[in-house]
């Protein structure tokens, strides 16, 4: 039942307050993965929304969202993209810088990973202020491809009704506190 596996989902996420700096409420999901019920409730009712929108491929950003889009990628018969910091690939990337709250940070994506016209999902653990989302969905959608959602574990609610970029972020809980 669905919103008992968002309980499960929730109830297994840890607040860790003030990291990585103060006033930061830190949603850590890794305690998420020691309960195999919640991460695989995740991962189903990620599986359960895609496997019948056509998705050709589901990116998922560094590091987080590495644990969820390569199962959620397998499962719809769909490839995965990693969408790294910089210098982890070899070979020719396009990049994308974005800002943050003090600097700047960059995404790169293997030039070939992805073709014009190709249906992609980009995953996360978490949307905060959607600026790593935005900064993917510019990157993956430079190389032609068409992003059609969104998704994370954990985002602020005012993210189920507005967009991204123009695309819709499909979250499953809300931040723990
Ligand atoms: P944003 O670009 O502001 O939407 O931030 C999202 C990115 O930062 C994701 O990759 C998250 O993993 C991370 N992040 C931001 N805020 C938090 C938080 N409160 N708890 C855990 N991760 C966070």
């Amino acid at each position: 039942e669905v919103d008992s596996r968002r309980l499960a989902i929730s109830a297994s996420v840890r607040v860790i307050p003030h990291f990585p700096k103060p006033g930061i409420m830190f949603n850590d999901i890794t305690t998420m993965l020691l309960c195999p019920g919640a991460f695989q409730a995740a991962i189903d009712l990620f599986v359960e929304r895609y496997h019948r929108m056509n998705v050709s491929a589901v990116a998922g950003i560094e590091a987080r969202g590495f644990i969820f889009a390569p199962s959620v990628a397998l499962q719809i018969g769909a490839k995965f993209i990693p969408l790294g910091k910089p210098n982890r690939f070899p070979g020719e990337v396009i990049s994308e810088r974005y800002e943050l709250e003090y600097g700047t940070d960059c995404l790169e994506m293997r030039v070939g990973a992805v073709q014009p016209g190709e249906r992609v999902v980009i995953m996360d653990d978490l949307v905060a202020t959607g600026g790593t989302l935005s900064a993917a969905i510019l990157l993956v959608e430079r190389a032609g491809a068409d992003v059609i959602e969104c998704a994370c574990v954990i985002g602020l609610p005012k993210f189920k009704v507005s967009t991204i970029q123009g695309k819709p972020v499909f979250i499953l809980i809300d931040p723990v506190s």
